[in-house]
């Protein structure tokens, strides 16, 4: 972001004072019309440390901070993804009608859809979602076998959705980004197999995020299907409302259920009790439906052309963010799941004219170390050098932005045996240690 080239050795260093991140707060003070209307919690933290700025209902500008974040979420789903033999792709966001009605959805979706023309008139909508998309790309290869299956492809993209109710920052927005896969098999077991295997690995991809999401059994909605599973995040301000057995393993979104059923209808002997929660995954069985109207054909054993079996699965990637925001911060400071904090270290350096002066040099030695023995650091450490500001000061943004460790460099640098302290602001945890010791924990 910004060099100081004090020395011709050291690489460049992430200053804080360079990183573009607008406070709009601090400008437009409470003036809802500048500020766009805060709804929630991990809204008014991203607008004002900077991460997130309205645009127009349901889209924002993802700042520089959010984009770091967002790109080391979408490394982690990537990993996931492939780990069970995800190939990524991209698909284009503007679709044709044709597909769309050929699926009878260009009606189904109603308002739901942007819609456009080109300039011959023809129609189009921005892709919400990419069932048809795949199943024709799928469609036209005429040489598939069954040698290929499971075929699982998936994209990082933006979706694009007319949301009645746009809100709660990233969490609705009308223009999002979704990781959403389709695959593609043989046979229903076979693709009972695959949905299996995706689920596994979504429960894996939120245990690693830090974030305890609950598997519910889910609507199938418009996109069509038998079997349906969302991943649910509790949260106060979630819009679902989910039933979870005291007793058995059941767990079902209510729209599942029939509004007079109290008791489990799993085990019949447990209660049913109610919580909210954020939708940040969803999987569907698709069986046929699009593979018949599409003709998604793969030959099989016997060289027998036989339609695919289908599923799709889609992560909301922007909502995870901010849904963990959303569930991990205090009212004035952002946490974030280690893995996909924006920076993993925020190094400050004593204020300018203070009597630990001197200890400046030392925390930008200590950056350059840090990069120099742990290579997973590399980029991840910044220098708060607005030194024209209290370390107090500096403290409070540092937690405000979530940081998950703090190293003040201050009086104790400067002793015999130099100590640094460690703020870790994931557990709130501070401690001394001399710089091996940091290395050790980092
Ligand atoms: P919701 O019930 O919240 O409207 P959905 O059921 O319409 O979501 P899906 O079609 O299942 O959404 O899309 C897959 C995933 O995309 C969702 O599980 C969610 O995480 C994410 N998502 C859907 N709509 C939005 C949106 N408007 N903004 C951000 N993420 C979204
Ligand atoms: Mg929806
Ligand atoms: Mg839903
Ligand atoms: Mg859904």
């Amino acid at each position: 972001i910004a060099a100081s080239n004090h020395s011709r050795h050291v690489k460049p260093t992430l200053l804080v004072s360079r990183l573009y991140q607008p406070s709009n707060l601090r400008d437009v003070g409470q003036d809802s019309r500048l500020q766009g209307e805060m709804t929630c919690k991990s809204q008014m933290l991203m607008q004002q440390a900077g991460l997130i700025h309205p645009s127009n209902p349901g889209c924002y500008y993802y700042l520089p901070v959010t984009v770091r974040s967002m790109e080391k979420l979408v490394r982690v789903i990537d990993q996931e993804m492939q780990g069970i033999g995800g190939q990524k792709l991209d698909m284009p966001s503007l679709c044709s009608a044709d597909l769309w009605k050929t699926s009878e959805r260009w009606d189904l979706m109603g308002k739901e859809l942007f819609r456009l023309k080109d300039r011959h008139n023809a129609d189009y909508c921005l892709g919400p979602t990419h069932e048809e998309a795949v199943t024709t790309l799928v469609a036209h290869q005429t040489t598939l076998s069954y040698r290929q299956l499971p075929l699982l492809l998936y994209q990082v993209t933006r979706k694009f959705r007319d949301e009645p109710k746009p809100r709660f920052g990233l969490l609705r927005g009308r223009e999002f980004y979704m990781k959403d896969m389709y695959s593609f098999d043989m046979s229903e077991e076979a693709a009972h197999r695959t949905y299996e295997s995706v689920c596994q690995a979504y429960t894996r991809l939120f245990a690693r995020l830090g974030l305890r999401c609950v598997q519910v059994q889910a609507d199938t909605g418009n996109i069509g299907g038998t079997l349906s599973h969302e991943f649910q995040l509790p949260a106060d301000i979630g819009e679902d409302r989910l039933l979870v057995c005291g007793t058995c393993s059941f767990a079902a979104n209510v729209e599942t259920l029939s509004p007079d059923k109290t008791d489990c209808p799993q085990c019949s002997a447990g209660t049913l009790v109610e919580s909210k929660g954020i939708e940040v995954g969803h999987t569907f069985y698709l069986g046929r439906k699009y593979s018949n109207i599409f003709k998604a054909i793969f030959s099989n054993h016997q060289n027998k052309p036989t339609v695919a079996e289908m599923g799709c699965y889609g992560l909301g990637v922007t909502r995870i963010l901010a849904a963990a925001i959303e569930v991990m911060s205090t009212e004035e400071a952002i946490r974030w799941p280690g893995l996909i904090a924006p920076y993993q270290v925020c190094v400050l350096p004593p204020k300018k004219g203070s009597k630990v002066e001197e200890a400046a040099v030392l925390a930008e030695d200590l950056v350059h170390t840090l990069g120099q023995f742990l290579p997973h650091l590399r980029g991840e450490v910044v220098l708060d050098d607005r030194t024209q500001m209290t370390i107090g000061k500096r403290l409070r943004d540092a937690g405000r932005l979530g940081y998950p460790y703090v190293v003040v460099v201050g009086q104790a640098a400067l002793e015999e045996m130099p100590k640094f302290e460690v703020i870790c602001q994931q557990t709130g945890e501070t401690v001394f240690l001399s710089k091996d010791g940091l290395i050790d924990l980092l």
